[in-house]
């Protein structure tokens, strides 16, 4: 096992490091505040070649070690969240499209999730509706083939991108008897009648990130933009139908981005933790700075070493995504910890920096409103470990 990361990836990390403080940090503030889209910053993205197809394609397609994108998430996510999430939000549709499309669908679609650097696009996956997040089987929204279209209605929420998105992947029943095995994934691209973005919602934290409302009355769409294609559509419910599938594209995604998730969350805690740690060696309080009372030092310690853990459960989850299979829900495992430690060290920063933790004159009290997110999407800390149990039962 070898802990060093090759030239390469520190020069990754580097240049993602170096993109984060000096395009995202000096705004993050104003987009927390402002909640306007970071289109700008999305496109100097664009143009440095980070939010680019060739990015995924080089970086992360062609890396065997699946630690590339978890490094460039944490930097962006040092930088802030909430705009790291319209940099890389396009990835959670990008990876379903590559788990489950055709060649073609690729081909043809992922030009229109990204745009160019002069024209930058983004693109959202939309599963959760007022009536279905964690339990995916409950969707009502449905999808009816009619002729060589599919008609889609129905209500998606909280999706991530879903205002600005030009192309859209939205889950849909399509046979009811068959649960959350008869869904199917959609691709929708810009300007098809039927489908628009709704309420945009105001939130605690990540306010940079678009999360919308997205509605479907009478969208219809040709029947090869089904992910994957109509006939392995077919063959797949009368698997299911007969032995009954396990889980459907969706959910096979989640369990496969869970790092790169863990990852982001990674990144806030370790902003909070490095700026409390540079503060707590410069505030005095009874003569000294409180790094050396050890009230502090020892929040500090437990900070660091729980942070080292976290990165270490998300690489090995990176690692087994890109190189293995998961055999103990260890993508789950990284993301409950990362996401839980993100939590717990950002509210000890604030704590460190006492009454200047709670004013917003200091980043801290933002980095605490963003970790919270990272126990509630793409899986509740619940449910992850709903999920681990349930691989430990079937170990
Ligand atoms: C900012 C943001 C961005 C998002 N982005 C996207 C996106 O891009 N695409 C998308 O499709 N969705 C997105 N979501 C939705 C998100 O994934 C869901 O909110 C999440 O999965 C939880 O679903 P819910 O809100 O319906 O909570 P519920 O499922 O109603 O859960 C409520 C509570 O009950 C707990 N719970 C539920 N079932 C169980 C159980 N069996 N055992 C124990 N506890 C349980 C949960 O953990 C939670 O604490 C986003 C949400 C937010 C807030």
């Amino acid at each position: 096992m070898d802990f060093q990361l090759s030239e390469d990836q520190q020069t990754l990390r580097k240049w993602v490091h170096d993109f984060a403080e000096t395009e995202i940090r000096p705004v993050a503030s104003h987009y927390d505040e402002t909640e306007e889209f970071p289109w700008p910053v999305i496109k100097k993205a664009s143009e440095i070649g980070l939010y680019t197809p060739e990015f995924y394609m080089d970086a992360v397609a062609n890396d065997q070690t699946g630690l590339n994108l978890p490094l460039a998430l944490e930097e962006t996510c040092w930088g802030c969240a909430g705009i790291s999430l319209g940099i890389w939000g396009t990835g959670l549709p990008l990876s379903t499209l590559a788990y489950s499309g055709t060649p073609d669908q690729l081909m043809h679609w992922v030009p229109l999730m990204f745009g160019t650097p002069d024209d930058p696009k983004v693109a959202a996956l939309c599963v959760t509706e007022p009536g279905a997040g964690s339990d995916v089987s409950a969707l009502r929204t449905t999808a009816r083939r009619d002729g060589d279209e599919w008609v889609l209605n129905g209500q998606k929420i909280f999706a991530t991108n879903g205002g600005p998105a030009n192309v859209r992947i939205v889950v849909a029943t399509v046979d009811p008897n068959l649960g959350h095995r008869g869904q199917a994934a959609f691709i929708i691209g810009p300007d098809t009648p039927g489908i628009r973005a709704g309420k945009k919602e105001q939130k605690l934290g990540i306010r940079a990130s678009d999360t919308s409302e997205v509605i479907l009355e009478d969208c219809r769409i040709p029947l090869e933009n089904v992910l994957g294609g109509p006939e392995k559509l077919e063959a797949k419910f009368e698997k299911a139908r007969s032995e009954g599938a396990r889980s459907s594209a969706a959910l096979k995604t989640f369990e496969m981005t869970r790092p790169s998730v863990a990852a982001q969350a990674v990144g806030i805690a370790r902003a909070a933790f490095e700026f409390s740690r540079d503060y707590a060696k410069e505030r005095q309080t009874f003569g000294r700075p409180i790094i050396e009372h050890e009230g502090i030092a020892f929040k500090l310690a437990d900070m660091a070493m729980e942070i080292d853990a976290a990165r270490l459960l998300t690489w090995r989850a990176a690692w087994l995504a890109r190189n293995g299979t998961f055999e103990h829900a260890e993508g789950s495992m990284s993301k409950l910890k990362a996401g839980e430690v993100a939590v717990a060290v950002t509210e000890q920063a604030v704590q460190i920096l006492g009454g200047y933790g709670y004013i917003k004159d200091f980043p801290v009290e933002k980095w605490y409103r963003d970790a919270k997110i990272y126990t509630i999407f793409e899986g509740t800390s619940e449910i992850q470990r709903l999920v681990i149990g349930r691989a430990l039962a079937r170990s």
